[in-house]
């Protein structure tokens, strides 16, 4: 997969969830171009990422100059400031990305994330849970 097709994803915020889901999209041979402001998370997956960059996301015009224009899918996995998280899908809103996905940490989240334009929110903790109690559930069901 290569970014001039634009099939390329950006992964942003390289906290314990967004590192799982670049290394994952890795793993599937998707190009990824993964961005977190902190020097020391870039380090510390810059052998296991293809691209990982320093970068302050809410910056339009850094991530501009990264080149994320010609990526189809960007992914905002930070979830602790909600701040950097809203400005964040805001800047890939205004660069015209084509498909935004943001992780929300609540429902006040979710709502100003998708009325700035994000087309896909997600809970990954949520999710997880959901998803670990039908598996407990299940599994039970299964010496009954
Ligand atoms: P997780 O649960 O996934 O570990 P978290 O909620 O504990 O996430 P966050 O504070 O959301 O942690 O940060 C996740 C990552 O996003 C961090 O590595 C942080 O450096 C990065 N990050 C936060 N703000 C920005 C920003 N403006 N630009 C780029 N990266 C950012």
């Amino acid at each position: 997969a290569r970014r001039s097709d634009g099939s390329g994803i950006v992964v942003i915020g390289l906290g314990r969830f967004g590192c799982h889901l670049a290394g994952a999209l890795t793993r599937m041979d998707r190009e990824v171009l993964a961005i977190d402001r902190d020097a020391d998370q870039v380090q510390r997956f810059s052998t296991q990422l293809g691209r990982v960059v320093q970068a302050d996301a809410t910056e339009e015009g850094a991530l501009r100059q990264l080149g994320v224009t010609g990526f189809g899918r960007a992914v905002v996995a930070i979830g602790a400031s909600v701040e950097a998280s809203v400005l964040t899908v805001l800047a890939l809103v205004e660069l015209g990305l084509p498909q935004i996905w943001a992780r929300a940490t609540s429902q006040k989240h979710a709502k100003i994330l998708s009325s700035v334009g994000a087309h896909h929110v997600i809970f990954p903790e949520a999710e997880t849970g959901d998803r670990v109690a039908h598996l407990i559930v299940s599994r039970l069901l299964d010496f009954i």
